[in-house]
């Protein structure tokens, strides 16, 4: 039988011959026998393997190693050892591929989160990161299951845009032409329309705008797709490259966007406890000790709603010094969202009614003409987690609005066009899948949940 080591210790087929592949965590053993840990991705654990000395050639002994990959066929019987239930006792062993314990990056030894981000490409084959990819795709899958069990459809946005009036962030140029030596007009400036798409493009930093058409058709879609931003932002919860989850809904109101934004951020943390439990121990125990209890938590409380201003005058009274100045207008930092969640409520917050001079053009404007129909989920450890709002869908105020900002509202006739034809209150948000992975695995860098992380002066593998 030619199983994987999870399928072996779920249906714990003892007294039956198996076939397993995979590649070796540790072999140590005495003169009569030697003992393999070996594991195959499928399962945090590993399975061991009994290989009497006797019966194997000594080279192909000597040569599995730390990292060396083999093909295994023999009984599987209970152990007796402590740590495995089950082991196999090993009647064939072919050796697939060697590893140079001189050279292999990844021994015995524990290694730090940095010096694994040298070696991304090795990186998977570490347990931590076992789990962590794990969990990555439990989590797309749940994302996906959640939407399309309320029937939202899933919307491709474009990753290149010609838009350049997202707002969202900084964007990267995506050009065909020698930047060495760029086409200019007579004025001396780069000539895009002699460009691929004959005009300035970028990498999308949101698919929200085009969501937006979308839903205005559709009523309830979603995206899942990379975004872009060329924030030079060296933290621990900003990536340039990320994933972002944008779903989209006609007829929602702000109380609606927030209930479906903690039911999905639930559904989410609930299916990972369901389907990845031992992945989340296993970063429970080796990480953070507070991991899994901080999930179940999660789940069963109920997010807190407050209002920016309470938030500020919270943060006021609360005595604290903090490095950024707390004050009526200004942007939230992250010590402040983290102060409101991790020492105040104790648990999530979605926070609402921004002022509207700190947020995108495009939301809905409240009565008071001061703040907008924003919010924002703020989770603990993360902070900012979700970023949505209601939409303005009144074409004249956003119209003025956009005259306000002196954007380009020539380039945004087509999103206008949503409000001038058949308009309805609608509202959205955007996940970023990262920081979703960041509260589910515990880890405290972004860098560290993402296979192969883009970041300032990183592009590496
Ligand atoms: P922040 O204030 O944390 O920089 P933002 O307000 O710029 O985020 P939004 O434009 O609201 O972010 O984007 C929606 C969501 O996308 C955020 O709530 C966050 O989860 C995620 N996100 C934003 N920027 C990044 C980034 N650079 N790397 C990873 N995730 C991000
Ligand atoms: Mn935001």
């Amino acid at each position: 039988m030619k199983l994987r080591i999870a399928e072996i210790l779920k249906e714990m087929p003892v007294g039956k011959e198996v076939s397993v592949k995979g590649w070796v965590r540790t072999k140590r053993g005495n003169n009569a026998v030697n003992f393999i840990a070996l594991n195959d991705g499928s399962i945090v654990h590993s399975i061991q393997v009994v290989a009497d000395v006797a019966k194997f050639d000594e080279n192909l002994l000597k040569n599995i190693t730390t990292g060396a990959c083999i093909a295994v066929s023999g009984e599987l019987t209970t152990s007796l050892g402590k740590g495995q239930s089950v082991e196999i006792q090993a009647n064939t062993i072919e050796l697939l591929g060697t590893a140079n314990p001189e050279t292999y990056p990844l021994q015995k030894k524990g290694h730090s989160m940095e010096f694994l981000r040298t070696i991304a490409h090795l990186r998977p084959r570490t347990n931590y990161f076992g789990c962590v990819l794990r969990l990555r795709h439990a989590l797309a899958f749940a994302i996906h299951n959640f939407f399309n069990s309320k029937g939202f459809v899933y919307i491709h946005t474009p990753i290149i845009t010609g838009a350049d009036c997202e707002g969202a962030g900084e964007m990267f140029e995506v050009t065909t032409l020698d930047v060495g030596n760029p086409p200019r007009t007579e004025q001396g400036n780069v000539d895009y329309s002699k460009d691929f798409f004959g005009k300035e493009t970028h990498l999308t930093v949101s698919g929200q705008l085009n969501g937006e058409l979308c839903a205005m058709a559709l009523g309830n879609i979603y995206t899942f797709g990379p975004t872009f931003r060329a924030e030079n932002s060296n933290t621990p919860r900003h990536l340039a490259e990320f994933w972002m989850i944008e779903p989209e809904m006609a007829f929602y109101e702000l109380e609606d966007n927030m209930q479906l934004a903690e039911e999905f951020i639930k559904y989410c943390i609930k299916y990972a406890l369901e389907h990845n439990l031992d992945d989340i121990r296993f970063l429970n125990d080796m990480f953070d000790n507070e991991l899994l209890q901080r999930l179940m938590d999660t789940v069963d409380t109920e997010f807190v709603r407050l209002t920016y201003t309470q938030a500020i005058d919270i943060l006021l009274q609360s005595g604290k010094k903090f490095e950024f100045k707390v004050e009526w207008g200004t942007d939230l930092q992250s010590e402040h969202e983290r102060y409101l969640v991790e020492n105040h409520f104790h648990k999530p917050v979605i926070l609402i009614d921004y002022p509207k001079e700190i947020k995108a053009f495009y939301m809905k404007q409240n009565q008071d003409g001061k703040t907008v129909r924003a919010m924002d989920v703020l989770f603990p450890k993360i902070g900012e987690i979700i970023g949505g709002s209601q939409r303005e869908e009144n074409l004249e105020k956003l119209q003025q609005i956009i005259k306000e900002r002196q954007m380009n509202e020539a380039e945004l006739e087509f999103y206008l066009d949503t409000r001038r034809f058949g308009t309805a209150p609608h509202s959205g948000f955007g996940l970023g899948f990262e920081r979703l992975m960041l509260f589910v695995t515990g880890m405290s860098n972004i860098r560290d949940v993402i296979p192969f992380p883009r970041t300032p002066q990183n592009a590496d593998y």
